[in-house]
Order: structure tokens, then sequence, then C-alpha cells
């Protein structure tokens, strides 16, 4: 189980929730490790279909993420994000690192 981020992020990429996670476990929108630096300097147009991913491996589930999101992205774990019809994101932040949801 792990937290993960929705689709509210796709054109959002506001990166604040990277700034407060212990374990830098949020990436992306490009790179694997990159901790979202690349999103600084995209303009808005270039942001849409982008969003950030929570490493599923890495999470500790601490929700410290959860408060910085300024568009609620960040679902608690992925039976939140199945209820509120967004399976789509659970696979997005797997499939970002390699990995695979069940
Ligand atoms: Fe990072 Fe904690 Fe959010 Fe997991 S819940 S992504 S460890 S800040």
């Amino acid at each position: 189980m792990s937290y993960i981020i929705g689709k509210n992020c796709d054109g959002c990429i506001d990166t604040s929730c990277v700034n407060v996670c212990p374990v830098d476990c949020i990436n992306g929108p490009i790179i694997i490790d990159g901790l979202g630096k690349e999103v600084k300097g995209m303009s808005d147009e270039e942001k849409i279909g982008k969003q950030m991913y929570i490493n599923p491996d890495v999470c500790i589930k601490c929700g410290a993420c959860v408060p910085e999101c300024p568009v609620d992205a960040i679902y608690r774990d992925e039976a939140e994000a199945i209820l509120l019809n967004d399976e789509e994101s659970i696979e997005k932040n797997y499939g970002f690192f390699g990995l695979k949801f069940n």
C-alpha cells in the first residue's frame, strides 16, 4: 500500500509535496529520480498531461505530502483512488517506476 498521486496533479505539478517527503519518493513528471526539478521553466501548456508520481516501494505512508498539495491530488492509498474512480492513476504511479499494481 502506498500514497498515490491522482489525476488532479495533471497540468498542475506544483511540486510542493517533493519538499516535505522525508524519503524523496516523489518524482516525475519526466525524470525518474529528478525530484521534479525539470518542472521549473515549463510553461502552463507544457505542463498539460504531466504529473508527479509516488514510488510505492519507497513511500513510508507518513502523510506529510497531503496538506502541501494545492489541488488535493494525493490519495491515502490505492483503495481511496479506486473509490474515487481514479484507478488509472494507481497504474501510472506504479508504472512510472517500472512497477505493477497487483
Ligand atoms: Fe513521501 Fe510521506 Fe507522501 Fe509517502 S506519504 S509520498 S513518504 S511524504
